[in-house]
Parts: structure tokens; C-alpha cells; sequence
């Protein structure tokens, strides 16, 4: 019976992932993917409301597509039997302070129990060649930096579309990171002010693609750190 309902369970994965992805990851991932379950995960979709944070020279918002990777994002993770909360599920902000509205997303994590906080950005610079998706963590849990390291893995083998992505996995004392005691990252999905990468990140394809390959690092994550307690017994 729990034979037959394992089998059921990697079936409706194996079909749920393969209609969503054309990465050879996928076989991997709908195997993988049940480390997942019972998991509580909170997404951060960053700015909002009278924060709009980065704008591209065509009037992409970073907070419009942030909370779309973060939409896509909790499907997967949700369809994987993850609890996944959002931080804010419109264009609005959680306080009149950005300090406050930066707490209240902490706040959340510790009232839902979290197990781990992925933040998402997109990036900006005044040079408009600039671009890649790029993953950073701090020294607030040990766990951090082995989650950003799988995460930026994952984008950088699962998207090439404007070249090979040579950013690695970066340290960085955001005040948000620094204050989560669970394990916590920073994804900065694209460059805004690389006019290429802005029309790629407004293409709900590309947001989807970008999802996926935050949530493959996700699901590698917690494989390795299953494994790891089980040989640390
Ligand atoms: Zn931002």
C-alpha cells in the first residue's frame, strides 16, 4: 500500500514537473522534490507600495516581478507539499518605515515557524551590461551559505539565455539576512538596467524559468542536509 502510494505520489510529480520544465534537471528534481513536504518556507518578494525599488529604462518595477518569481515559486514549492506564506501577496508594503516594513517580514518567519526565508530582488547598476541572477547570504545561520551556493548553481546551469552567468554565491550583510535566525537568502534575479535582461525578466516564461531553478536549489538543499542528518547519526 505505502509502496503503491510512494509510486502514485513520484507519478503525478514526474508529470506535474515535466509539463513545467524543459531542464534535464527534472527527473532528478520529481524524485527529490518529496524533501520538501512539510517544510514551511516564507517568500519575500522585496519592496512594495511606496517602494517600487528598482525600475528599468522601459518602466519594468522590480516589485512587480519579484512578486511574480515569488508567485511561480510557491506553486512549485506548494505542489512539493511545502507551507509556503508570502510576505506580501500585492503591490503593497507592510509598514509606513522601510526599517519596520523590513522587521514585519522577519516577524513573519518567526510566527509561521519558518524553516527558510528566500528573499527576492532584482538588481540594478549604471552600467546597462551588467546582468545574471545572483544569490547572497550572511553569517546568520550555518546553513546559509551552502542555500545560496545550491540556489546560484541552479540558475546558473538552468539559465545561459544572455550568456554563462559567472556570478558565484556572495556574501553580503543585508539587515534582513542578518536578522533571521533560521537559514536565509538574498536572490537578485536579474539586472533591470540591462535592457535585455528587463524585457526578459517582464516574460512571464522567463519569471517561471527563474522560479524553477530556485526551487530545484531548494529541493537540493534540503536532500543534502536529510543526508547529511542521517550519516551525522
Ligand atoms: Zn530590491
Amino acid at each position: 500500500m505505502r509502496g503503491l502510494s510512494v509510486f502514485l505520489l513520484l507519478a503525478l510529480l514526474l508529470g506535474l514537473f515535466y509539463n513545467l520544465s524543459t531542464l534535464p534537471l527534472r527527473k532528478e528534481i520529481a524524485v527529490l522534490a518529496s524533501r520538501v513536504g512539510q517544510r514551511i518556507i516564507v517568500l519575500d518578494p522585496g519592496h512594495g507600495g511606496f517602494d517600487g525599488g528598482a525600475r528599468g529604462l522601459s518602466g519594468v518595477e522590480e516589485e512587480e516581478i519579484v512578486l511574480e518569481v515569488a508567485r511561480y515559486l510557491a506553486r512549485y514549492l506548494e505542489g512539493a507539499g511545502a507551507r509556503v506564506f508570502l510576505t506580501r501577496d500585492e503591490d503593497e508594503e507592510l509598514a509606513e518605515d522601510k526599517v519596520e516594513d523590513l522587521d514585519a517580514r522577519i516577524r513573519l518567519a518567526e510566527e509561521v515557524a519558518a524553516d527558510l526565508f528566500l528573499s527576492i530582488h532584482a538588481n540594478s547598476f549604471p552600467s546597462p551590461y551588467e546582468y545574471g541572477a545572483q544569490t547572497f547570504y550572511c553569517h546568520n545561520h550555518s546553513a546559509s551559505e551552502a542555500l545560496a551556493k545550491e540556489i546560484q548553481g541552479a540558475l546558473v546551469e538552468g539559465i545561459d539565455v544572455l550568456g554563462y552567468n559567472y556570478r558565484e554565491a556572495q556574501f553580503a550583510e543585508y539587515y534582513i539576512l542578518r536578522k533571521l535566525p533560521i537559514p536565509a537568502v538574498l536572490i537578485e534575479v536579474g539586472f533591470l538596467s540591462n535592457p535585455r535582461e528587463e524585457a526578459l525578466l517582464s516574460q512571464g516564461a522567463y519569471q517561471k524559468r527563474l522560479a524553477w531553478c530556485i526551487f530545484v536549489g531548494v529541493v537540493r538543499h534540503f536532500s543534502r542536509t536529510d543526508l547529511g542528518e542521517e550519516t551525522g547519526k
